[in-house]
């Protein structure tokens, strides 16, 4: 049973607790009921996906009480930190560099070295946000393919019983997504137009923000836009056991004899599906960094979260 908590102090405290403890709760926020977990648990994470029962991974928004929060997780240059102060808090996300202290988990990332950051002025969130003291990942709190929960009622149609609880803001006011502004290299890029406009950005920056993609453009940075964390060692998917000088990526039972044959990591030893997706990107990029020419992952199952974690490798196995 999800417990439902009334937007009072109380309810407020309750939530963040949960959130601390790696537990799923729907809040609201300036747009829709988000589906809120601890950003900087891989397996809180995991549950986001598991909960919506989304197909694929793509990274997440983080969200802080603060610029000064915010400023912990990415590195803000001269762009980012104007656009900061003009719209938060408010409905602009920033994708910036990791910081060195980046709490942000690689699952949330989507295993990418940019973090999206977002300071939201809903009063509810925002004091779950600063009660929670700490990044917090929360797309919209409705299963994959359905329709935004725009209050407590429609967050249980869809959720009861796989998360743990719903604080419940009464209606929310159905505002448009958030602007995402990447600030990755120096030229500010529009990743998705949202509630703050074109021209007000600009206002900021002093210069026409780049459409990412737009015709004529120079080719983003590879890693720092790309939608996808690709490893630079070629993947061999539903392996049996590694070939020689491969890199090994197991799930579940290790095939008998792999200790001999070199580097390897396991997605779950136990065979759990939440805990192969909280390992999914830091294991890919641990083994990629060790250079083997190819990687052999073990079959993964499609039940649960095995479809998202089979779509990202197939993504990472799809010839480049
Ligand atoms: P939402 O659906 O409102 O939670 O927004 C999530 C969106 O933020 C996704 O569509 C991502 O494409 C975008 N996003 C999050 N993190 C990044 C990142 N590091 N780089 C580029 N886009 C990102
Ligand atoms: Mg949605």
């Amino acid at each position: 049973m999800t417990e439902r908590l009334s937007a009072d102090a109380q309810g407020i405290a309750r939530a963040a607790e949960l959130l601390r403890q790696g537990w799923l709760v729907a809040l609201p926020t300036e747009t829709v009921y988000g589906l809120a977990a601890d950003a900087t648990s891989g397996e809180a994470v995991a549950g986001i996906y598991g909960a919506k029962e989304r197909p694929s991974f793509n990274p997440l928004i983080a969200h802080l009480p603060d610029l000064a929060a915010a400023r912990r997780q990415g590195l803000f240059d001269a762009n980012a930190l104007a656009l900061a102060k003009a719209f938060w808090p408010g409905p602009l996300t920033l994708v910036v560099p990791v910081s060195s202290g980046c709490e942000v988990s690689e699952l949330a990332r989507a295993g990418l070295a940019s973090v999206a950051l977002r300071v939201p002025s809903h009063p509810i969130a925002h004091a779950v946000l600063q009660a929670a003291g700490r990044p917090i990942a929360a797309p919209s709190a409705n299963r994959s393919g359905r329709v935004s929960a725009t209050s407590a009622a429609h967050v249980l149609e869809d959720l009861d019983g796989r998360i743990e609880a719903v604080l419940d803001g009464g209606p929310t006011e159905v505002g448009v997504e958030s602007t995402i502004v990447a600030c990755l290299d120096g030229a500010p890029r529009l990743l998705r137009p949202g509630g703050v406009s074109r021209s007000a950005i600009e206002g900021v920056i002093g210069r026409p923000l780049v459409l990412a993609g737009e015709a004529g453009m120079a080719p983003i940075s590879p890693g720092l836009l790309a939608s996808h964390y690709a490893p630079s060692a070629g993947v061999r998917l539903e392996a049996q056991a590694p070939r020689s000088g491969e890199a090994w990526l197991g799930f579940g039972p290790e095939p008998d004899g792999l200790a001999t044959t070199g580097h390897a990591l396991n997605l779950s030893p136990r065979g759990d599906l939440t805990e192969a997706a909280a390992n999914l990107f830091g294991h890919l990029r641990a083994l990629d960094a060790l250079g083997p020419a190819m990687i052999a992952i073990a079959p993964i199952p499609m039940h649960g979260l095995g479809e998202a974690i089979n779509d990202r490798l197939r993504r990472a196995a799809a010839p480049r």
